[in-house]
């Protein structure tokens, strides 16, 4: 094992993206269409920058505080992109929309329409005409009273509001299933996700499923995602 921070963080991170690219070809999926989100939250910014250097240039954030601290602190790494995986209030859309490639967890109508505002804004006033903003809907598919998420049932009015804005590209579906050591044990619940989407138009309409992280990530691949989340198999513990 490499002794310095940033050789280990290469390390780790090449690790995983065999473990994904194996994980693709053991359910006979072509391993590029497996993408790697690193979860820096509760991460320092070396951390990052050491991702940043070995390659990765995706990298999910939690809160919106955090996330923004770091978009602005790191805006000189070309090419970054930030992913945002953590619950978004509507009201605090406009931090979030300059500044990330992604929503991940979009879950209704108000936070669609307030994100797709504020990029609206941003073309107006920036002349970036063609800005445009991925997102997500984030479903909960277990039905956990305590994880944030649509229903099911709110799925198809979400995709439908979506698609009508044009500052807003539909992405996918993303779910956090229930904590568990098993790594089987989201099995169905990423199967679910799967269901929906293809319920909901298919790959066509949603290219993209966010789903696996770095306790089971290889179900999750096997049950099709194309972008997992993985933070401590890269970065180790996070701080409290
Ligand atoms: C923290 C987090 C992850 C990463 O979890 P690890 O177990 O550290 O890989 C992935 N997705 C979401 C939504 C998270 O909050």
């Amino acid at each position: 094992m490499a002794s310095s921070e940033p050789a280990q963080i290469a390390h780790h991170l090449a690790e995983q993206r065999v473990r994904l690219a194996e994980a693709a070809r053991a359910s006979g999926r072509d391993p590029a269409s497996v993408r790697l989100i690193a979860v820096s939250k509760r991460q320092d910014v070396s951390k990052i920058t050491a991702a940043y250097d070995a390659g990765q240039r995706d990298f999910g954030e939690n809160y919106v505080q955090e996330l923004v601290k770091k978009a602005v602190e790191l805006a000189h790494l070309d090419g970054i992109r930030w992913h945002m995986i953590g619950h978004l209030q509507s009201n605090k859309a406009k931090y979030v929309a300059p500044l990330v490639h992604a929503v991940h967890t979009v879950s209704s109508l108000k936070l669609v329409s307030e994100l797709a505002s504020r990029v609206a804004q941003r073309r107006a006033q920036q002349g970036c005409a063609d800005a445009r903003l991925s997102v997500l809907v984030e479903v909960n598919v277990s039905a956990e009273a305590s994880k944030s998420g649509c229903s099911e049932a709110e799925v198809p009015e979400l995709l439908d509001a979506i698609d009508a804005e044009p500052s807003l590209v539909l992405s996918g579906l993303m779910t956090v299933p229930p904590q568990n050591e098993d790594p089987n044990a989201a099995r169905p619940f990423f199967e679910r996700l799967a269901a929906l989407r293809d319920r909901s138009g298919g790959p066509v309409r949603l290219p993209e499923l966010s789903m696996g992280m770095s306790n089971d990530a290889e179900t999750a691949v096997a049950c099709g995602a194309t972008w997992v989340r993985i933070g401590t198999a890269i970065f180790g513990e996070r701080t409290p």
